[in-house]
């Protein structure tokens, strides 16, 4: 990565402003699920054993305005359990009160700033916003790669304050991981590389098959995605999720890829959209009117399966059925068993996509990949080719 991280930096003594992303699930009032908590972990352990004391602040929910159900509060608990040390929790983004408890931190203490989006400024990036924050730190560090692709005030904006300011705004830990493992699969891949894509509809990932296209030795689509293709092709495909408009594009991204562009060779279909409907596995020519496609069948697994043995990078995103019903989560699966298998081979295999994460995480199989990635948004803007805000913002190693 060409920004600089805070391995660049020295923190001891400093008052650090970190941009994490606690965006985290809650339940009854307390955190329901804390990975995310758990992922900015590295980073703040190693900025606290510098001797550094650190202000925190992440968004939590899409709160318009101050909205008490989605306070901080319940965070700073689970952080404080987490770490084994106290965490202070301030009454708002911003203030007086904010300026006060900022300005007496002592070194190893910790301050967590409200939910950043009860500032109408967060999410349309006002400077003044963002040179108040820059304001009660030395340093700035971004670890929040899931709020990388905005440019929100306390993604982007505090980051440009900081370096108006001549204070440093550098990368942390997670977000170095995040850029790292996706920036080699793109720009510097070990081959062969394989991208997998899935999930519901080619409209929402057009820009991730445009751009991994001329980058990938194989691209494997499957999930409602692979419909339109199959029809594009000719195939009926009954009442199967497909885009009409987009079969002109699913003929020419197809021309375009040649042989390297593979779609399932069979389907599980279904007589209706219902967990438990009558089902049949059938050659992808061979789908009934009035059936629908749910998921790739045995026989698209061992084809996908041919094109990654001896395979060194993978990326996969989107799932390759309706794995929300276990019956028609079985290639999803069959998928992840695959990849956990080219890790152990020696690939480098990374899994990025909000549903993709969690069908690989509800099948156990989540600490055999080499990297899940914890931005869904951010890491298929990032696959698109785009730049991420968040992450443009940063001193860079090299001055340009
Ligand atoms: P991700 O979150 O990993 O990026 P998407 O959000 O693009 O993935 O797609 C996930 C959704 O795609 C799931 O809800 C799944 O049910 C749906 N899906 C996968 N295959 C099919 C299919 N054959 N027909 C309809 N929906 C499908
Ligand atoms: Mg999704």
């Amino acid at each position: 990565m060409n920004k600089k991280t805070i391995h660049d930096i020295d923190a001891a003594g400093k008052r650090v402003l970190v941009r994490v992303d606690f965006n985290v699930p809650l339940q009854d009032g307390s955190v329901s699920d804390d990975t995310r908590i758990q992922a900015a972990l590295p980073t703040l352990t190693h900025l606290l054993d510098q001797g550094a004391a650190l202000i925190l602040c992440s968004h939590l929910g899409r709160p318009k305005g101050v909205d008490p159900s989605l306070s901080m509060a319940p965070v700073a608990a689970r952080l404080g359990e987490l770490l084994g040390i106290p965490v202070i929790q301030a009454e708002s983004v911003v203030g007086p009160q904010v300026q006060g408890a900022a300005g007496s931190l002592q070194p190893g203490q910790i301050l967590l700033l409200e939910n950043t989006r009860f500032e109408a400024g967060e999410t349309k990036n006002d400077p003044g916003l963002a040179e108040q924050l820059a304001s009660l730190a030395d340093l700035y560090v971004n670890d929040a790669f899931g709020s990388a692709h905005r440019a929100h005030a306390t993604t982007a904006g505090v980051a440009e304050a900081m370096r108006q300011a001549g204070k440093p705004a550098v990368a942390g830990l997670l977000l170095q991981k995040e850029v790292d493992y996706l920036g080699r699969a793109l720009h510097n891949p070990i081959r062969p590389f394989v991208a997998i894509l899935g999930g519901a509809k080619i409209s929402g990932k057009i820009d991730v098959i445009d751009n991994l296209l001329d980058k990938v030795d194989n691209l494997l689509v499957g999930g409602g995605m692979a419909n339109t293709f199959l029809k594009a092709q000719g195939h009926e495909v009954g009442d199967s999720l497909v885009e009409d408009d987009k079969l002109d594009l699913a003929r020419q991204l197809m021309e375009r890829a040649g042989e390297r562009l593979i779609l399932p060779s069979d389907a599980v279909i279904a007589d209706a959209f219902d967990p438990h409907p009558n089902i049949l596995v059938v050659p992808v020519s061979q789908v009934r009117v009035g059936w629908r496609i749910m998921d790739i069948g045995l026989a698209s697994v061992q084809l996908f399966r041919s094109y990654l043995m001896g395979v060194k990078t993978v990326v996969w995103n989107g799932p390759m059925g309706v794995f929300e019903f276990p019956t028609f989560g079985t290639g999803t699966l069959a998928m992840a068993q695959l990849l956990a298998q080219a890790t152990a081979a020696g690939a480098t295999t990374i899994i990025g996509g909000g549903d993709s994460v969690a069908a690989v995480t509800k099948a156990g199989l989540a600490d055999r990949i080499s990297h899940i990635s914890t931005g869904g948004g951010a890491s298929l803007e990032f696959l698109e080719g785009k730049t991420l805000p968040g992450v443009a913002a940063l001193d860079d190693t090299i001055a340009p």
